[in-house]
């Protein structure tokens, strides 16, 4: 039988959350159903619901960083049982047979995946994701959290950690290496505690040194203020790889120029506004742009027992329900260290406002 979670549902992007029920589909023979019990805050659920990225389907739930218990499992059912603890990130489904898939990138599924909210589900409905008591997922789409991260720390790993995980694998980004990380938000102080654990050389473009002593707690080498003048006359030509975490607009042609000659600067960052380029500093030093999206499911879980073996979690303030309004506004102003984290628990101090 389809059932009724609690969820934070947003009905227009200048309108305040407010908590309501939203209907689970009844579980399929390969369905889990979780008990959620943190979701974090990514700031692509920002974008989403402020239709930064394009109208967004209101009334809309989102969250894709999800970690909870098992509470119940369809008949066939083999890669999770009631009890496990696991995370869902950004997919929910893809087909399954393109040659992504097969290659474990669904991600880039060529018939087009299901992302966890605000996608198009199989049977016609809008997927609701993340910031809510239940959610009803097909196993291939759940991850196994390891004993030793606690559920709220591991959530932030289910997305933001996977989008720092997968690049740092692909290019390389360890012993010799000397990486830079732009923004220390949610991505990027992933993608530092990675690349350290990694053994490369890190250092943080932070728009000012007031995250500079955490950036270090976190495996910098160093933290430079992109907010001063002349700040990159000495980091010309030093880095073989830039991640690009930022949010909003940036000033390419610049950090291009900190590229050792082949190096490559990958965009995880997705501002809502087109960004420009002068070629001159992506050609000259034959170097590389590139982008990176999340994670396919294999490695998410490869990046999950990395981080559980390097003791590497995200860094977490825990909020309530009653709080994501406040949260949305402050990640915003750059004012998180450095994931917000619902207590799904504290629905239960919340009033329902009826579904409409
Ligand atoms: P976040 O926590 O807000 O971090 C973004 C960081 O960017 C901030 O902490 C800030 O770092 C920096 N920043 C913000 N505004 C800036 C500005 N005007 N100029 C320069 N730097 C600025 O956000 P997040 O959750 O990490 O997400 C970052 C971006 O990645 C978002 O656009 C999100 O949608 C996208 N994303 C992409 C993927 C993917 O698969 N590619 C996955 C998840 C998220 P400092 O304070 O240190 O300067
Ligand atoms: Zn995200």
């Amino acid at each position: 039988m389809p059932f009724k979670t609690k969820a934070l549902q947003k009905t227009a992007p200048d309108q305040p959350f407010r908590v309501t029920e939203i209907e689970r589909r009844d579980p399929r023979a390969h369905d889990v159903v979780i008990a959620i019990k943190a979701a974090g805050i990514c700031h692509s659920d920002i974008h989403t619901t402020r239709d930064e990225w394009g109208k967004a389907p209101f009334p809309l739930t989102v969250g894709h960083e999800i970690a909870g218990i098992v509470e119940a499992v369809g008949d066939a059912v083999t890669k999770h049982a009631v009890g496990d603890r696991v995370g869902v990130g950004c997919l929910v489904d893809s087909c399954g047979e393109c040659e992504q898939c097969l290659a474990d990138e669904e991600q880039d599924c060529l018939r087009g995946n299901v992302g966890t909210y605000a996608s198009k589900d199989r049977d016609g409905s809008i997927t609701q994701g993340g910031y809510a008591e239940h959610v009803v997922v097909d196993e291939r789409f759940v991850l196994g959290i390891p004993e030793g991260i606690e559920l709220d720390v591991a959530a932030p790993l289910l997305c933001a950690g996977i989008t720092l995980y997968s690049p740092i694998d692909r290019w390389g980004v360890g012993e010799g290496k000397a990486v830079a990380v732009i923004g220390l938000g949610g991505l990027g102080h992933m993608g530092v505690q990675i690349a350290a654990a990694k053994g490369a050389d890190v250092t943080v473009l932070s728009r000012s040194l007031a995250k500079a002593d955490l950036a270090a707690e976190l495996g910098a080498s160093r933290t430079i203020a992109t907010g001063e003048e002349d700040w990159d006359a000495e980091l010309r030509g030093t880095f073989d790889v830039i991640l690009n975490t930022v949010s909003a607009d940036l000033d390419l042609d610049r950090y291009l120029r900190l590229l050792k000659p082949h190096g490559a600067m990958v965009n995880v960052g997705l501002p809502p506004d087109a960004q420009s380029l002068g070629l001159g500093s992506l050609i000259s030093g034959g170097k590389v742009l590139a982008g990176s999206n999340i994670g396919g499911i294999r490695q998410t879980q490869e990046m999950l027992d990395f981080c559980a073996q390097h003791g590497i979690g995200a860094v977490i303030e825990r909020i309530g329900v009653a709080d994501a309004d406040a949260a949305y506004d402050r990640v915003v102003d750059g004012d998180v260290k450095f994931r917000f984290v619902i207590d799904t628990a504290t629905f239960a101090d919340e009033e329902v406002v009826p579904s409409t």
